[in-house]
């Protein structure tokens, strides 16, 4: 039986009177690549938010494995193994693509420095087609590659779980296809993938399991396919 990479229990988020994540939970297994869904304003941000440490719950708990990682600040939280990509791209536009990838090993639980950065920096600039690129300006780069950078800079922290926040978004329909596939290769390798996304064919080619939220509660769980179909989830994609 697999184990459980992340839980969130009965997680509540309040910005004064608003109620943006209310009383969810859900299971993570390892190993397999979730998707959290839901019209605008649903809550999916801040539940990334919440399960990185940007925020931080009002109530409620989030587990990676078996400890309990709500309360600790976002960098405590990186170091334990929870890693993530930005709806806006972040990376660092002055270094190249292999500094800002080293800049992801250095800072990952795994803690690696000069030459062993470098080497694994490398290896996932390849990993995410950018071999040749390792030392362009990120500033100089495509959207699409320099949001391959950012995804290589959080592998390089060889994270327990990684956090994609729309990922795919921005991308033209061949770029789209690029994403897709090299989304569907890591998840092949075994890695625990939670992610937000607007692009339903993605998730539905991708993912195994997601949860569907919708004025931060959550209204459907489960396989993609019978979840999508949920008159409940279509009535409220139809209202977004
Ligand atoms: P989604 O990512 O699904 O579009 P969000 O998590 O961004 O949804 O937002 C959920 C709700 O919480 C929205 O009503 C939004 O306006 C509100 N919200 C998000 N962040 C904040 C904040 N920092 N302060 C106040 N309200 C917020």
């Amino acid at each position: 039986m697999s184990a459980y990479a992340l839980s969130v229990r009965n997680v509540r988020k309040q910005f004064g009177g608003l109620v943006a994540v209310n009383n969810v939970s859900f299971d993570v297994f390892d190993g397999e690549l979730f998707g959290l869904i839901g019209p605008n304003g649903s809550g999916k941000t801040t539940m990334m938010n919440l399960i990185s440490g940007a925020l931080k719950p009002t109530a409620g708990e989030i587990k990676l494995g078996h400890e309990r990682i709500s309360g600790l600040s976002a960098h405590h939280i990186a170091r334990k193994g929870v890693s993530r990509t930005f709806q806006l791209v972040r990376v660092l536009p002055s270094l190249d693509a292999e500094e800002n990838v080293m800049a992801g090993a250095v800072f990952g639980h795994q803690r690696l420095w000069g030459e062993e950065a470098r080497k694994l920096a490398h290896q996932l600039l390849e990993r995410v087609g950018l071999g040749g690129r390792a030392h362009m300006p990120v500033s100089a780069m495509t959207y699409i590659d320099q949001k391959r950078v950012e995804l290589a800079r959080s592998l390089a922290s060889n994270p327990r779980v990684l956090l994609l926040d729309e990922w795919l978004a921005g991308l033209n329909p061949s770029e789209l296809q690029i994403g897709i596939e090299l989304i569907a290769e890591l998840r092949a390798e075994g890695r625990t993938i939670i992610m937000v996304e607007h692009v339903m064919d993605a998730i539905r080619t991708l993912c195994d399991r997601c949860v569907v939220m919708s004025s931060g509660v959550k209204i459907a769980e489960g396989g993609v396919a019978e979840t999508l179909s949920d008159p409940e989830v279509v009535r409220a994609y139809l209202g977004d």
